[in-house]
């Protein structure tokens, strides 16, 4: 039997399944151990320093703890914790992207997905080069500068060749004032070399969601295809980071297994990472599962409650306080409005999930992934961030200066935020706001630009950030960043 070892590169070590079961039962056995409980939220909540805050987080046994909690009274605190953690170390910002899908040629038989293999119904579509650029063009048309490719999995369709391919193009253009200055890639596990290759590409975030953690289920929900392999997807972002990629994205298909199971599965990864490579993920996602052609949600019995959902993004945040968390248009501006008080840090808008939907009028389109939930246009929900106390951020500052892995963590860690990331997400909002905004979100922009910057600690850099913002809104001079 395989023991657990969060240093091991063993998918059985790191992700052990005999530990997660006794971490389970221990969670359950304490979830109203109120010393214990107490103990752990004291321990999570972000301590002052000298210079910002700091924060322990939590292993994934005491995070397992609060998780189980239904003591109404100490998940109001896991809440507040949360949301203190949030804004120790995000602040009020909230960063924006798009999806955008490459090619729905897929080889894998995923249960869930309906690009997988036997879905004869869904037409077939791979973007060509000229198609990728109207997309892009598309896509900064209505401010974006910060984009996820997604792909499904196909040797002869979708190499990494067309993926590189497809990067280089989507670096290139530069329409009006736009450009889109982050790829980050989703794609299917791969080898080192082409970790490597997609490193030289000029990545962010490579981007890989677990599905499930639950091996035996995750053998059932993958039948057929290379993904079927769940040690070699498992272990895919060690092989990442030794291609040199340092910011890899976790996640997990909520619906597919028991929602406890996977999220001390998710922490281990975390921990995991953290052990090995001395950085934990950058980010973690935290997608549902939902219909789309041929799929049913409903014929997954794990689906949580929107309740469930809040809980374990709370905990997410208190185990893992430096790591992202993104959230997607699978869910509705409800659930979005309540989960980013509780610790999301970026969020798509506009998205469309289909293969050329940026480029098509009707929705849905016959080539989508899954039913987007929020519908709302990018323009709406910038204003509607801002309306909420939120900043949204058009910032890829931290990647183009290098500040990725450790480096970003540190930046985190120092309480920097308020003179780096703050400063440069009201210089990429005024750019959006100049460029894209209708008349309605500048007004509300204008009112909170002017209000935020008051929040910048030193003197020197609120006065180079004002010239900035004054600079983009009086010439056409763009991409200032600190
Ligand atoms: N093909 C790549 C892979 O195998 O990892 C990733 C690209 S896929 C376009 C992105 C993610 O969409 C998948 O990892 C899966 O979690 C999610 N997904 C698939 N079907 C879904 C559904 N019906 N509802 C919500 N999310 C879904």
């Amino acid at each position: 039997m395989a023991i657990y070892n969060p240093k091991s590169l063993k998918a059985e070590e790191f992700i052990n399944d005999a530990e997660i079961r006794e971490t389970l039962e221990y969670a359950e056995q304490n979830k109203n151990n109120v010393e214990l409980i107490d103990k752990i939220l004291e321990k999570a909540r972000p301590k002052k320093t000298a210079t910002g805050y700091t924060c322990s987080g939590l292993t994934h046994r005491e995070a397992s703890v609060l998780l189980a909690c239904d003591i109404p009274e100490k998940v109001e605190q896991i809440y507040q914790i949360a949301e203190e953690i949030k804004l120790a170390f995000y602040g009020n910002r909230i960063v924006i992207f798009a999806p955008l899908y490459l090619s729905n040629y897929c080889v894998n038989g995923c249960v869930y997905c309906p690009y997988h293999l036997k879905n004869k119904r869904i037409p077939r579509k791979k973007l060509t080069q000229e198609e990728v650029k109207a997309e892009v063009i598309a896509l900064q048309d209505m401010g974006h500068k910060r984009l996820a490719i997604e792909s499904g999995e196909d040797p002869v369709n979708n190499p990494i060749e067309y993926i590189l391919e497809c990067i280089k193009t989507i670096y290139s253009v530069h329409h009006k004032n736009g450009d889109i200055r982050r790829v980050n890639v989703n794609i299917a596990a791969t080898t080192v070399e082409n970790y490597r290759k997609l490193k030289d590409a000029g990545i962010g975030t490579y981007i890989l969601f677990q599905e499930t953690y639950h091996k035996e289920s995750y053998l059932k929900l993958h039948p057929t295809g290379p993904k079927h392999d769940y040690d070699y997807h498992t272990e895919a972002m060690d092989r990442a980071m030794e291609g040199g990629i340092d910011d890899v994205g976790l996640g997990v298909l909520f619906g597919l297994e028991l929602y406890k199971y996977e999220f001390a599965g998710l922490i281990m990864h975390a921990e995991h990472l953290e052990a090995v490579h001395g950085v934990g993920p950058h980010t973690i996602s935290v997608p549902r599962i939902k219909r789309a052609d041929d799929i049913d949600p409903d014929a997954f019995d794990n689906s949580i409650s929107d309740e469930i959902f809040a809980k374990i993004t709370a905990c997410i945040r208190l185990a893992v306080p430096y790591t992202g968390m993104i959230i997607s248009t699978r869910e509705s501006e409800e659930v979005r409005s309540k989960l980013l008080r509780l610790g999301i840090s970026q969020v798509s808008g506009g998205s469309r999930t289909s293969v050329g939907g940026y480029t098509t009028q009707e929705r849905p389109h016959d080539t989508e992934q899954f039913d987007v939930s929020d519908q709302r246009t990018l323009d709406e929900v910038v204003k509607w961030l801002m309306e909420n106390g939120h900043i949204p951020s058009f910032c890829t500052a931290c990647y183009r200066e290098g500040r990725t892995g450790d480096r970003f963590m540190s930046l985190c860690k120092s309480g920097q935020i308020l003179n780096c990331c703050h400063p440069n997400a009201l210089m990429t909002l005024t750019e959006y706001l100049e460029d894209y905004a209708s008349e309605d979100t500048k007004k509300v922009g204008y009112e909170l630009i002017k209000k935020e910057l008051l929040r910048i600690p030193k003197d020197r850099v609120r006065e180079i950030a004002q010239h900035n913002i004054d600079d983009i809104m009086n010439s056409n001079r763009r991409d200032f960043r600190f």
